[in-house]
C-alpha cells in the first residue's frame, strides 16, 4: 500500500473496509503531515488534534462492532473556516470572529459528521469568502503546493491546499462566484459547486445568500461524489434549500449511457463549447490544455457543439453589484454586540459600531460593504441593483438556450494559471479573472473543475464542466470518465514529497 496520504478518499475508505488501516492511523498520519507541512502551506487555521483522534477511535470501535456508518466512516477531512463548528473555533478568516466558538454545527458539517468523517480542523480562506487568492485572509496566505510562491486561488484556498498538498483527501468549500472551482483548478484538484439549493446554507457564514453554495473538494470525481452524497439534501433550517431528491451520485459515476461502451463511455453526450470562453484574454497554456481536454472528451464518445453565452462579460459587473449588495446586508450583523470582536474603547454606541467594524474588517470586506451600500442606496438602486437583477435573469436564460443543444458545457475555469502571491495591486483586475465562474453562479447552475493538464511553470490547469439544474450526477459521470482516461488528477506536487 502506498503512503496513507497518497491514497484518495475512496482508497482510504477501501483500506478501512478491508482492515488494512484504521481511522486512528489515518488521522494520526494526517496530523503528522499537517505538523510537517502546514508551516510552509498556510492551509490550516485550527487543528483539531484531540477531537479528531477521539472521533477516529470511535469510528474504529463502530467498525469493530460491525456498525460502520458507510464509506466515509473514519475518513479525516477538513472544513473551510466559513462553516461553523461546535467545539472548534470559526473565524471566516476575519479578525472580526477571532476566537469565535459556535454553539452548533453547520448542517453540512453535521451531515458529514453523521456519515462518520473525522473533522481534522478548519482551513484558511479569504475573509468572509471574498476574494480569489486567499490573500484576503486575516491569518496569512495559503500557498500553492505546486509552487510555493504562487497563490492557491480562493476563496477556498486552504481547502485546495490541504487536498492538493495531500494533508487530507477531502475538504468542504463554498462557492459564491467560483470559490470551489477556481482554487481547485489552480491547485490541480477536483471540486464541484452544486446547484443552488442542493446543500444547506445553514451555519455557512453568509456572504451573498442568493449565490452561496457549499460543495466538496477532493482529488477525484469519485471522492467528490462520496462527499456530496453526504452533504446534499433538504434542510428545513435553510429556506432556500431545495426539496429535490438526492440521486445516487456514486452509482452515477459508472452508469452506462445509452449506446455507450467501455471505450466510449460518453457516447451520445453533447458538450457545448462556448466561444466566449475561448477568446481573447485567455492565456495560451490554458487554451491549449482545455482544447486537448475537449478532444479527449470527444475521443470518449462525446460530440462537441459550438454554443454562445453572449452575456459572459456582463457577468462581472452584474456579480460585483449583486454580491456586494447582499454582503453589505449580511455583514451588518457584525457590529460588536452579539458576535466576535468589539472595540476596547468607545464613547457611545455609534462610536462602538464604527470602531468595531473599522478594526474587525479587512480592506476588501470594507470595499464590498461600501460598494454594496452604494448600489442599494436611494437614487442608485434602479440604476445598478435592479439593472443587475434583470441582467442576471438574462444570463440564466442564455444557459437555457444553450442547454437546448447540449447536455454539458465545457471550458476554462480561470483565464490563467496561478499568479505569484502579492502580484495583484488592482482589485478590478482580480474581479476580471472570475469571468468564467461567475455566469454559472449567477444562474444557480452546478459547475465543476477537473484537472486537465499543466501550463506555465508546470502549474495545474482545470477544465470547467457546467450542467443544467440538478444535473450534478451527469457532471460527476463526465468527470469520472475523463479521469479514467487521464492521469492529471493523479499527479502530486513534488516539493512536499
Ligand atoms: N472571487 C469571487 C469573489 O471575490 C468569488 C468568491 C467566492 O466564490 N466566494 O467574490
Amino acid at each position: 500500500m502506498s503512503a496513507l496520504h497518497d491514497l484518495t478518499l475512496a482508497q482510504q475508505s477501501q483500506a478501512l473496509a478491508t482492515g488494512q488501516t484504521t481511522s486512528v492511523a489515518l488521522t494520526q498520519h494526517a496530523l503528522d503531515r499537517i505538523a510537517t507541512c502546514n508551516g510552509q502551506l498556510g492551509a490550516f487555521l485550527h487543528v483539531n488534534t484531540e477531537g479528531a483522534l477521539a472521533d477516529a477511535a470511535a469510528a474504529d470501535a463502530r467498525r469493530a462492532a460491525g456498525q460502520s456508518r458507510g464509506p466515509l466512516d473514519g475518513v479525516p477531512i477538513a472544513h473551510k473556516d466559513i462553516f461553523v463548528t461546535q467545539g472548534q473555533p470559526t473565524t471566516a478568516a476575519s479578525k472580526m470572529l477571532k476566537g469565535y466558538m459556535s454553539p452548533f454545527d453547520a448542517t453540512v458539517v453535521a451531515r458529514l459528521k453523521a456519515a462518520g468523517t473525522v473533522s481534522i480542523g478548519k482551513v484558511n480562506c479569504d475573509e468572509f469568502a471574498m476574494g480569489g487568492a486567499t490573500e484576503n485572509s486575516a491569518y496569512g496566505v495559503a500557498r500553492n503546493p505546486w509552487m510555493l510562491a504562487q497563490i492557491a486561488g480562493g476563496s477556498s484556498g486552504g481547502s485546495a491546499v490541504a487536498v492538493s498538498g495531500r494533508l487530507v483527501s477531502g475538504a468542504t468549500g463554498s462557492d459564491t462566484g467560483g470559490s470551489i472551482r477556481q482554487p481547485a483548478a489552480l491547485t490541480g484538484i477536483t471540486g464541484i459547486k452544486p446547484t443552488y439549493g442542493r446543500c444547506s446554507r445553514f451555519g455557512m457564514i453568509a456572504f451573498a445568500s442568493s449565490l452561496d453554495q457549499a460543495g466538496p473538494m477532493a482529488r477525484t470525481a469519485e471522492d467528490c461524489a462520496l462527499l456530496l452524497q453526504a452533504m446534499s439534501g433538504f434542510d428545513e433550517r435553510d429556506a432556500t434549500s431545495a426539496q429535490q431528491p438526492v440521486p445516487d451520485f456514486v452509482g452515477a459515476l459508472t452508469d452506462m449511457r445509452v449506446g455507450a461502451t467501455a471505450e466510449k463511455p460518453l457516447q451520445g453526450l453533447r458538450v457545448g463549447v462556448p466561444k466566449e470562453f475561448f477568446g481573447d484574454g485567455v492565456s495560451a497554456d490554458v487554451l491549449t490544455t482545455n482544447r486537448a481536454a475537449l478532444a479527449q472528451l470527444e475521443s470518449l464518445g462525446a460530440t462537441l457543439v459550438d454554443i454562445s453565452l453572449p452575456r459572459t462579460e456582463l457577468s462581472i459587473p452584474v456579480y460585483y453589484i449583486i454580491a456586494p449588495a447582499e454582503a453589505s446586508s449580511n455583514l451588518s450583523r457584525f457590529d460588536g454586540v452579539k458576535f466576535g470582536h468589539r472595540a476596547a474603547k468607545y464613547s457611545d454606541l455609534n462610536d462602538m459600531y464604527r470602531k468595531t467594524r473599522a478594526e474587525g474588517f479587512g480592506p476588501e470586506v470594507k470595499r464590498r460593504i461600501m460598494i454594496g451600500t452604494y448600489v442599494l442606496s436611494h437614487g442608485y438602486y434602479d440604476a445598478y441593483y435592479l439593472q443587475a437583477q434583470k441582467l442576471r435573469r438574462m444570463i440564466a436564460d442564455d444557459f437555457q438556450t444553450a442547454f437546448q443543444v447540449c447536455d454539458v458545457i465545457a471550458g476554462p475555469v480561470a483565464p490563467t494559471v496561478a499568479r505569484p502571491i502579492g502580484s495583484s495591486t488592482d482589485p478590478v483586475q482580480e474581479y476580471l479573472a472570475d469571468i468564467f465562474t461567475l455566469p454559472a453562479s449567477l444562474a444557480g447552475l452546478p459547475g465543476m473543475s477537473v484537472p486537465c493538464g499543466f501550463g506555465e511553470h508546470g502549474l495545474p490547469v482545470g477544465l470547467q464542466l457546467i450542467g443544467n439544474y440538478w444535473q450534478e450526477a451527469q457532471l460527476l459521470h463526465t468527470a469520472h470518465a475523463f479521469q479514467q482516461a487521464t492521469d492529471w488528477h493523479l499527479r502530486a506536487p513534488a516539493a512536499l514529497g
